[in-house]
């Protein structure tokens, strides 16, 4: 008998060239964009593989929603669709539409958010962090410390320890803590999952100490997906189940809906008490736009409404999560170092152990993800050194536990054989990894979120 291969649960209707290039087309490239990935052009890029945010492949459901939307400036139907959508899918009966996710941050942490506070969290994202330290306040990473071992065999790598939290809540007054933050799943430390058990766990001990839950929940339907395989008790339960299950914890969430709503832009927070509602209400017309549009077209909340019912379709994220398991195992296979298990949205590469001989001062994975980009016009990100910025008081760099390549995947938008395609490339890279002895120096850099606009040189 023929072991059945997996197949994906959609068919292509429209397709878009990518443009090939050569190995010194791309090191002309690479050089003027000053070593810096997000500063080439897409079309230098052969496999895109950046972000996996709002880059994925709309379904023909959402395109014909598109049509159906309404830009009434206050009141459109698009609105009330997109608050059925979340409502049902959530549970939450509050939200405000916002552009994309670091807007709904931006604008609940203006209402939640003050100087001093301490907000803990599993690896909190980079825009999250962001937004926290622009505020004066401080992020505290409480993850478990499996997570930091890439080897490691751990079914929830992206769940918060509750010691480490403890500590946090039981050594700071309650009123310095406006919210803890789980990350589902966590981007950070690999796309790894939270279980139910964990977020029990963390809700119980919030009760305890009178704090609240929010969620940054851009990839909440990843996060489910592996609940079901994973977690015993769920192993029966419906995606849509088990996502009513995760946010009936939470007193709120910030989402970007660009990730698993599979919308190019949007975003929205959802929230359990009307009180923090209005408070946040005020700043989303300040930054955003008014409460029924918030930065969004009405057609842009009907295709992110249709959008919440496709991303948390079970074919679809086995589909989705079968291709980067794909990926993941054919570099596993072949030796190099990967972050395992294979996270939800995307394979990383654990960069200091393929590249153990290049010093941490001369960024290690953003070394090499230059390198895989003038190999083969693949274009990854750096999650490491430079991501981690500087210490916002000591001004030192902070050097993460781990350094990342991450090649995300987008959402229905690349064929297996580019995977394949991909994993050769990289496989090249490994076999060759030797002769790779010297890294990047800084020319310049922002003094928060550097990694989108800092300048490299080669050493
Ligand atoms: C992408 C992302 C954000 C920020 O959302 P944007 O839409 O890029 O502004 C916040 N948190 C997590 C976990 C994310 O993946």
């Amino acid at each position: 008998m023929m072991k059945i291969p997996f197949a994906e649960s959609y068919k292509i209707k429209m397709v878009e060239s990518i443009r090939r290039s050569t190995r010194s087309e791309r090191e002309k490239w690479i050089k003027e964009a000053k070593y810096n990935l997000f500063n080439l052009r897409s079309d230098q890029v052969f496999v895109d593989l950046l972000t996996d945010s709002g880059t994925g492949a709309m379904s023909d459901r959402q395109w014909s929603e598109m049509m159906l939307g309404d830009e009434s400036y206050a009141g459109a139907s698009s609105f009330y669709k997109m608050q059925n959508a979340i409502t049902e899918i959530t549970g939450f009966p509050y939200f405000l539409p916002t552009h994309q996710g670091r807007a709904a941050e931006n604008v609940l942490f203006s209402a939640l958010v003050k100087a001093g506070d301490i907000v803990p969290g599993n690896s909190h994202f980079d825009t999250t962090k962001g937004h926290i330290e622009f505020r004066k306040a401080k992020a505290v990473d409480c993850t478990i410390d499996e997570a930091f071992n890439t080897t490691l065999d751990h079914p929830f790598k992206g769940n918060i320890d509750i010691q480490k939290l403890e500590k946090v809540l039981s050594e700071n007054p309650a009123d310095k803590i406006p919210m803890i933050i789980i990350t589902v799943t966590c981007n950070s430390s690999g796309g790894q999952p939270v279980s139910i058990g964990n977020i029990r766990e963390v809700s119980s001990m919030a009760k305890k100490y009178g704090v609240k839950v929010i969620f940054d929940a851009a990839r909440f339907a990843e996060n489910a997906y592996f609940i079901k395989l994973r977690e015993k008790e769920f192993a029966r339960h419906s995606i849509r189940e088990i996502v009513r299950e995760m946010f009936s914890y939470a007193d709120g969430m910030t989402m970007s809906s660009k990730k698993d709503a599979i919308v190019n832009m949007g975003g929205f927070i959802a929230l359990r008490d009307k009180e923090i509602y209005r408070q946040a209400s005020v700043f989303n017309i300040m930054f955003e736009g008014y409460i029924t549009y918030g930065g969004m077209s009405g057609r842009d909340m009907n295709a992110l409404a249709q959008g919440l019912y496709d991303g948390t379709d079970f074919d679809y994220l086995e589909s989705r999560i079968n291709q980067v398991a794909f990926l993941g195992n054919l570099l596993k296979d072949a030796g190099v170092p990967v972050q395992f298990p294979i996270g939800g949205h995307a394979v990383f590469i654990d960069a200091k152990r393929f590249l153990p001989q290049v010093p941490k001062e001369q960024y290690v994975a953003q070394t090499l993800a230059v390198e895989l980009y003038i190999e083969g016009g693949v274009r990854a990100v750096e999650i490491g050194t430079i991501l981690a910025d500087r210490d916002p008081v000591t001004r030192e760099n902070r050097y993460p536990d781990l350094e990342f390549v991450r090649l995300a995947i987008p959402r229905r938008t690349y064929t297996n054989n580019h995977m394949h395609f991909v994993a050769a490339h990289i496989i090249n890279v490994w076999e060759r990894r030797n002769e790779i002895k010297t890294g990047y120096s800084i020319r310049y850099e922002a003094p928060i979120m550097r990694h989108f606009t800092v300048e490299l040189e080669k050493i």
